[in-house]
């Protein structure tokens, strides 16, 4: 991890102390940014400020960021990474399967993006990143909950960057394949290989594959990229 340059960036990471999240996190710190994880339970890489944030409770939000802008300055990349799964079959999925997946996945970055804004629009700068999944675009079975939250975002992230671009904030999404976490363990050995046997490159993506895509997205070089979808997918979902 590289000391916080003086031109250092504020970033906060949703979901920060595992998976694709803490990937992102060190990847930031890495560059010698200013990093502050959200997450229930607590964690993350070293370095980072570590803020307790049930992204599910308005209040908490707003605690939180006040806390990130207190100790690293306005925010200036916010990457909406916290996500979950109750997967089932739609007969079976209940209100509740439906309303916390939404609530967590849609409503949580929802919560994140419009707190972002205001102290971006103050700025006139902004990088907001989704992590949204390939499964928001080609489905799944199973998971109708978890990949219209995923689906969600898209409209979510093309329409602040309708509203926001003007003021110099870009908002994008980021779709991962399957990638090796918590999140993917819970499968089978036979769900996995099933899936391996659809993706061009025949295996799972680490997490450092999808953090060097969010950290691309958050630098100058992709200034004039705003409203994109951008798999890192294996090439599973080509052509979406
Ligand atoms: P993990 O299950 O490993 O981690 C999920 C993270 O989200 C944890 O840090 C967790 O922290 C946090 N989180 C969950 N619920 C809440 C909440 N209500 N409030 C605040 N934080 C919360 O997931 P992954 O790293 O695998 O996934 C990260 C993102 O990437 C998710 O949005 C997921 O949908 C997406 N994704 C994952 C893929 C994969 O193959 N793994 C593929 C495509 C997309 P805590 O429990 O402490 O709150």
């Amino acid at each position: 991890m590289s000391e916080p340059q003086e031109s250092a960036r504020s970033v906060l990471v949703t979901g920060g102390n595992r998976g694709i999240g803490r990937a992102i996190a060190e990847a930031f710190l890495a560059q010698g940014d200013k990093v502050a994880v959200t997450t229930r339970n607590g964690g993350g890489p070293d370095g980072a400020l570590d803020v307790r944030c049930d992204v599910t409770d308005p209040e908490q939000v707003e605690a939180a960021y006040a806390e990130v802008e207190a100790a690293h300055g306005p925010v200036e990349v916010l990457v909406a990474n916290a996500g979950i799964t109750k997967d089932t079959l739609l007969l079976r999925m209940s209100e509740d399967d439906w309303s916390s997946v939404i609530e967590t996945n849609l409503t949580g970055s929802f919560r994140l993006a419009k707190r972002a804004s205001k102290g971006m629009l103050r700025l006139k700068r902004g990088r907001i990143i989704f992590i949204s999944s390939v499964v928001g675009l080609l489905g799944s079975g199973g998971q109708v909950n978890y990949a219209a939250s995923k689906a969600g975002l898209v409209g979510m992230a093309r329409s602040i960057a309708r509203e926001l671009g003007s003021r110099g904030i870009t908002a994008n999404v980021v779709a991962p394949g399957f990638v090796e976490t918590d999140m993917t363990e819970a499968l089978t050995d036979a769900q996995k290989d099933a899936i391996k046997a659809q993706v061009p490159l025949g295996r799972y993506a680490s997490t450092d594959e999808v953090a060097s895509v969010v950290t691309w997205l958050a630098s100058d070089g992709a200034g004039y990229v705003t409203g994109a979808v951008i798999p890192v997918d294996g090439g599973l979902g080509m052509g979406h």
